[in-house]
């Protein structure tokens, strides 16, 4: 079931047309947020396959003295936060995904992370690529979690197991989902 359904958005996904400016617009709302936030230490990621270009916001956050900015280095089957200072530091590693080689830290110094996903539900349930690495992460810290998707990514349901770790917003082009409405944030 999650197989069919990853495979129908990820060919969605790569003729989307919109791409860079939903994104544009993503990384406008995602900045507002997380200065909403007053978040210090954000775990973006850097954007593999046709997933939403998260460059538009490194490149924002970079310039910012307040904010630290971290990204995923796969290590065995663990996501490691490293610090990202420059966007040249950049190496290929798992996957041919970009990863930073500064200073690493623990998933618990985390305020926000940004997660990507093949596909959301309106709980917040996540779809990925089936590996569970950022279920994995997600267990292990108490940071805000925030998803970004394209609006074809936000489906009404999605099969669920109880590793799987639901987010608590979802930022798209048109506007942010709160995925517990009942929940003060
Ligand atoms: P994805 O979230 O990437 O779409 P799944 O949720 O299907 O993928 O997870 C893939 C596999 O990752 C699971 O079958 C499970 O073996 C492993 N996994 C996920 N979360 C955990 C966890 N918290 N601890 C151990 N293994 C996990
Ligand atoms: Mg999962």
């Amino acid at each position: 079931m999650k197989s069919i359904i990853r495979d129908e958005i990820l060919a969605r996904r790569i003729s989307h047309k919109n791409a860079e400016e939903d994104s544009k617009k993503i990384a406008q709302k995602l900045v507002d947020l997380l200065r909403l936030k007053k978040a210090k230490n954000i775990l973006l990621y850097y954007p593999h396959k046709n997933e939403v270009d998260t460059r538009f916001i490194i490149d924002r956050l970079l310039r910012s003295k307040k904010i630290n900015l971290f990204l995923p280095k796969v290590k065995g089957k663990d996501l490691i936060p490293v610090r990202l200072k420059d966007l040249h530091s950049l190496k290929k590693g798992y996957a041919g995904i970009m990863e930073p080689e500064g200073e690493a830290v623990t998933p618990e110094e985390i305020d926000v992370v940004v997660v990507p996903a093949v596909a959301f539900d309106m709980k917040g349930h996540r779809l990925g690529y089936g590996k569970g690495y950022y279920d994995r992460f997600l267990k292990k810290t108490d940071a805000l979690k925030v998803g970004v998707a394209y609006d074809f990514q936000i489906v009404d349901r999605l099969p669920y197991e109880p590793h799987d770790v639901p987010v608590d917003l979802i930022v798209t082009p048109t506007g942010i989902i709160k995925t517990k409405e009942d929940e003060k944030r």
